[in-house]
């Protein structure tokens, strides 16, 4: 299939970049091979807005996979970024920014005790595997079929987001050892963990899962399914581990715990906390934090953990995520939904639009998803269609049918009015999609 409105600047850098870089990106599932055509290069962002390196712009729905909570180039984050950059942008020392932005992680999340910043998602989901194994004294973790925790070597096995995507089995490059202590079970099958701790007595030193998974498209949590995983770890003297690198700060104020209550013994985060930076974090339990090096024997550390730069875009970010704001992101979202919902549904496209929260994806399939074999049946072919419809018409999605879709406070109404006025003919586009590729139009 062949798109008429492809972008040459863009297709001449992604040319350029596929050169230099495998597959021209940074981050697989950027380089759009799940959709075809040229990936959107993009040179700034204005609050709900993305221009790319041909001068189009576009509705963000991506808001770079979900950081950019307020929209981007907010100003009040500019400056705190502008201000700290002023003041240098790297001591390898301790600095106040830290202190501040831990602070406000503990104020929020109340399982966190203490918290440790990192630099992204995947070094606090591998640190906190680390930290759980090295308190329990335990080496075998369960994870669940589509839930992706970063590209961690154990919990690449059957992992969500790009592996998803691409279908991916298993990655070369994970060896045999690295993936014999994962144990990968069904999402939302609490009979299925229950078994895995009576095969494994005293092995299993935790269960990380997605606080509600958005990496096999969103599929939350069953009623009882997160509580349960909680009671069964404190049973056997396993931690639960509840990986909040998507939901965190993003879900409400404190993330998906503050929607769920269910109280993790780790918690990992990631994304909106860094306001758009590199800055992750984990924490929990002060008693099994206190298992971390320099306090502990557990080693973990970061020469730009806790950068300067990065904590004050986060610090600036969350101090303006109060309940109004949680409360435009929901109605946005709810607004977007109901939207997408009525356009497919007018073309008679079988589909469910799945929510956690503020976050939300389409499944191209008329029953429910409870997990990632469920997510794989959906007829994710019709996607591709839909996607360059919406793309064509001046709104980005993910380039994945296996992800969130996530919106921000800067989403007002002429934006969605955009999304509104791109919908019909993108519905069209999935309506008379075929398995075989393309749309039939
Ligand atoms: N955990 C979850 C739930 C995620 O969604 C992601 C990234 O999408 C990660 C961990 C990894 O984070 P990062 O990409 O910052 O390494």
């Amino acid at each position: 299939m062949s798109y008429s409105y492809e972008a040459p600047v863009s297709q001449a850098l992604f040319d350029r970049a596929s050169i230099v870089t495998p597959g021209g990106v940074n981050s697989p599932v950027r380089a759009f091979r799940a959709v075809g055509g040229t990936p959107r290069f993009m040179v700034s962002g204005d609050g709900p807005y993305l221009t790319d390196a041909d001068g189009r712009d576009y509705v963000d729905l991506v808001c770079s996979w979900g950081p950019m909570i307020l929209g981007h180039s907010r100003p009040e984050v500019i400056e705190a970024v502008q201000a700290a950059v002023a003041r240098g942008t790297s001591f390898g020392t301790p600095g106040e920014g830290e202190v501040v932005l831990a602070e406000e992680i503990v104020a929020r999340v109340a399982p966190v005790e203490q918290v440790r910043l990192v630099s992204s998602g995947t070094e606090a989901t591998m640190s906190a595997i680390r930290l759980a194994r090295g308190f329990t004294g335990r080496a075998k973790i369960v994870k669940f079929a589509g839930c992706y925790h970063g590209h961690v070597d154990a919990l690449l096995a059957a992992a969500g987001s790009g592996v998803a995507t691409f279908g991916l089995p298993d990655t070369p490059g994970v060896t045999g050892a690295q993936a014999a202590d994962t144990v990968v079970l069904p999402y939302n099958d609490l009979e299925a963990v229950r078994a895995a701790f009576a095969a494994h007595p005293g092995e299993i030193a935790c269960v990380i899962t997605e606080a509600s998974p958005g990496n096999m498209g969103v599929v939350p949590p069953r009623d009882g399914f997160n509580a349960g995983l909680k009671a069964l770890c404190a049973a056997s003297g396993a931690l639960y581990i509840s990986d909040e690198v998507m939901t965190g700060f993003r879900t409400s104020k404190a993330g998906w715990y503050g929607i769920d209550g269910v109280e993790p013994d780790l918690m990992t985060f990631g994304k909106v906390m860094g306001g758009g930076f590199p800055a992750a974090a984990f924490g929990g339990r002060a008693d099994v934090m206190a298992r971390l090096a320099p306090a502990g024997p557990v080693y973990q550390a970061g020469t730009l953990s806790g950068n300067p730069v990065a904590t004050a875009a986060g610090l600036a970010q969350l101090r303006l995520l109060d309940d109004a704001a949680y409360a435009k992101v929901d109605a946005v979202s709810a607004e977007i939904r109901g939207l997408v919902s009525d356009a497919l549904s007018k073309e008679g496209v079988a589909h469910r639009v799945q929510t956690a929260g503020n976050m939300f994806s389409v499944f191209f399939t008329a029953d429910e998803v409870r997990d990632y074999e469920d997510a794989k049946r959906q007829e994710a072919f019709r996607f591709t269609g839909f996607f360059h419809s919406m793309l064509a018409d001046g709104v980005y999605l993910p380039p994945s049918a296996f992800e969130s879709w996530f919106v921000s406070t800067a989403h007002d109404d002429r934006a969605i009015e955009r999304v509104a006025a791109a919908l019909p003919a993108a519905a069209r586009a999935a309506a008379t999609a075929t398995a075989t590729g393309g749309a039939d139009a």
